[in-house]
């Protein structure tokens, strides 16, 4: 790989992409190694302790021991509650009141550098607990460092507090932020989930409207007919015409409504975009509800179809981190315009022109009486397009 690609690959993928689910295990290792590792710096103290000598063979052989068990302890319990599967709140309790008691056997028996120690069940009690359980284990972890500190060095103590304390409530913070970074996802997720549902609702509806009623009639009609055919074939007849002429109009609707089906909706497209663009590792914005009062469906669907094609472009080729969507009407000199524009801080491609999608997708557009303007930016790749709409009274309007 040269530097250039490198330097590309970094770019587009920040150390900790916050805000975006990990892509595989390989970068869900990475964030957990990162946000549980970067406190390990405490424990240089007791490291440096156990190799200085100062402690018999004996004494050191259960330091090394106890500090093992004390980081797997402590490595579990973090690692395990940033997974899918975390420990049940007793185990939680209870192997965050081992470290507790392990760091209170430690620093009493091997001295005042093992008082870091008390960092650790603090991060724990910020990161793993509960608020309501955090907002007391805390300042009790800084108790027993006071009082462990009382047996050892009490200046030492007095330093660690502070720090016991900050980084203790500072985790509950970035717990809590975690915790809504989460549940945003799967609303998001949701979102899209009931977009599809609504639209599947739609289809039910509208089968049930478009075919009841007419099926019902020609139900109707055939009994009639047959009941009158022996006698009254005239009658029959005029019946069987009666459901000749209901079967077509059935058909025609139900041809019209396929049609309406095919036909791409800016809200559903709007939704997949998300999703596609997040599992591409793209962050997106997108504009939630599109105000589409007074836009005719096929306006709609032109521009629908301009913003599929436009997202696939932005997965395909664009290698952007971030993408942005907006949907605004403007007061242009012809009239009344909604416009479309999906820009990215991809490469911006290779400047050769348009191929299939975007000439098809202009020739789509002019259709609509609308046009389409795709190119380099400053920083990416812009895709704008433009329809007119009938002049609406202008809710919502950001232009
Ligand atoms: P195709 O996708 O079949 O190559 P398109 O007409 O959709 O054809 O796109 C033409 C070209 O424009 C692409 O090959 C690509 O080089 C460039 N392009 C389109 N969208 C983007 C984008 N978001 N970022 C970078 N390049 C793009
Ligand atoms: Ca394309």
């Amino acid at each position: 790989m040269t530097d250039d690609h490198l330097c590309e690959e970094a770019r587009r993928e920040p150390l900790i992409p916050l805000g975006q689910a990990p892509r595989n295990r390989r970068e869900l290792w990475r964030r957990k190694a990162l946000w549980i590792g970067v406190w390990l710096v405490f424990l240089s103290s007791p490291v440096h302790d156990l190799i200085s000598g100062d402690h018999t063979t004996g004494g050191t052989i259960a330091g090394w021991l106890g500090l093992a068990v004390f980081v797997a302890l402590y490595l579990s319990l973090l690692f395990r509650d940033m997974g899918e599967r975390p420990y049940p709140s007793r185990l939680v309790g209870a192997l965050i009141g081992s470290m507790a008691v392990l760091a209170t056997v430690l620093g009493l028996a091997l001295g005042s550098d093992w008082l870091g120690l008390y960092c650790y069940v603090s991060v724990a009690c910020g990161m793993v607990l509960p608020l309501r359980w955090a907002f007391w284990t805390i300042p009790a972890t800084g108790v027993m460092l006071l009082l462990v500190g009382l047996r050892t060095d009490e200046d030492e103590a007095l330093n660690l507090l502070i720090l016991v304390l900050l980084i203790g409530f500072a985790m509950t913070g970035v717990s809590q932020l975690v915790r809504t970074t989460v549940e945003l996802r799967k609303a998001r997720a949701t979102v899209a989930q009931l977009a599809a549902n609504e639209e599947r609702l739609r289809l039910a509806r509208d089968l049930h409207d478009l075919l009841g009623h007419s099926l019902s009639l020609i139900t109707l009609k055939s009994e009639l007919a047959g009941r009158m055919l022996p006698d009254h074939p005239d009658k029959a007849a005029q019946q069987v015409a009666d459901i000749e002429q209901v079967s077509r109009q059935a058909l025609v609707d139900v041809r019209e409504a396929v049609t309406g089906y095919r036909r791409p909706r800016l809200a559903a497209e709007l939704a997949g975009a998300q999703v596609a663009l997040t599992a591409a590792g793209i962050v997106a914005r997108i504009p939630a509800e599109p105000d589409l009062d007074g836009v005719p469906e096929g306006t709609e669907s032109a521009l629908a179809w301009a913003l599929r094609e436009a997202i696939t472009n932005v997965v395909r080729h664009s290698g952007a981190a971030r993408c942005t969507v907006d949907l605004v009407r403007r007061q242009t000199l012809d009239g009344p315009a909604l416009e479309l524009s999906v820009e990215d801080d991809g490469s911006g491609g290779t400047g050769k022109g348009p191929g299939n999608g975007l000439t098809g997708l202009t020739e789509r557009l002019e259709k609509a009486g609308g046009t389409l303007e795709a190119g380099r930016v400053k920083r990416g790749f812009r895709l704008t397009a433009r329809v007119p709409v009938g002049p609406v009274a202008d809710v919502g309007s950001r232009s």
